[in-house]
């Protein structure tokens, strides 16, 4: 493994819909612990290219490489799998889950993807040999079963404390019952639970009032710290300039300037793609 290779490397991608050039000619590198932030009126693609990067659209055209191995084309399954994990602009929790379940099943993804021998099971045969030790598992519920319960309950647990109180006293609460601010925090909690190589982040303080996203950047600037690689899409400047080393701007699919947050955010092509919002 090469130490220079870009985490993320994305070439020429280009998506249209019915004629309307969503994302066009879009490229980016993302190298392991930096953070990326994609700004843009509404409209301008930013959306449709992590759908991209995370496989729930397939680009028309240019490559998608993690880790120097190329993804382009992959089911969204596949991608996870990898290491990519990502939240909605619309923010999506299993209504009727609790918190704690719902935190739960982004951990579960990643004992999924650390199944041993995973990609040997597209082999017909070997896929028996899976499902053999599986049943062994549920026959025998011995060590390796409770030590996994007994990791996952730690994960789950410590997640939910890491992102304070607030969601703490909801834990057993169905997710429906929760303020938005609280779904928004468990679907970052569900992502960042399977520990991603690269956490993308759709939004994530759309709708929530000043001091809610002042909580969600000092939680974000803690991964950071803790070098975490992210892709995030943001309105909010101010969040923008404290979190990424690198921003992207976007206008009607297209990248129109690149760089340190300031000099992006400064950028005339910028303020008037705003501004003619
Ligand atoms: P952004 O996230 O920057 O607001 P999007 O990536 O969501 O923008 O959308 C870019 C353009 O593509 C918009 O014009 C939007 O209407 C269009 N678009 C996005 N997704 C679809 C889709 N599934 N079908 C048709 N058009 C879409
Ligand atoms: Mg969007």
């Amino acid at each position: 493994n090469n130490p220079d290779q870009p985490l993320l490397s994305v070439r020429n991608l280009g998506k249209s819909f019915q004629g309307l050039q969503a994302v066009d000619d879009v490229s980016m590198d993302l190298a392991s612990g930096q953070v990326i932030g994609i700004i843009g009126p509404n409209g301008s693609g930013k959306s449709t290219t992590i759908n991209l990067i995370c496989g729930f659209l397939k680009p028309d055209s240019g490559q998608i490489s993690l880790r120097g191995r190329t993804v382009t084309g992959l089911p969204a399954t596949d991608i996870a799998e990898q290491g990519v994990s990502r939240t909605f602009q619309n923010g999506r929790v299993f209504p009727t889950m609790s918190v704690e379940e719902n935190v739960a099943v982004g951990f579960h993804r990643r004992l999924e993807a650390r199944r041993p021998f995973r990609r040997l099971e597209k082999w017909p045969i070997l896929r028996w040999i899976p499902l053999l030790t599986q049943t062994w598992l549920t026959l025998v519920p011995g060590p390796a079963c409770r030590r996994e319960a007994v990791v996952e309950r730690k994960a789950v647990q410590s997640e939910i404390d890491r992102f304070s109180e607030r969601l703490e006293e909801h834990r057993t609460q169905a997710a429906y019952t929760l303020s938005y601010a609280n779904r928004r925090r468990t679907e970052i909690a569900r992502a960042h639970v399977s520990s991603p190589d690269i956490l993308v982040l759709d939004e994530p303080t759309a709708g929530m009032n000043q001091s809610e996203t002042a909580e969600v950047l000092q939680q974000l600037l803690e991964l950071k710290a803790q070098g975490q690689t992210m892709l995030l899409v943001e309105h909010k400047i101010d969040l923008i300039e404290a979190l990424c080393d690198q921003v992207i701007a976007m206008d009607g699919g297209r990248i129109i300037a690149s760089g340190p947050p300031r000099q992006v955010s400064a950028d005339p092509r910028v303020i008037t793609a705003y501004l003619g919002d």
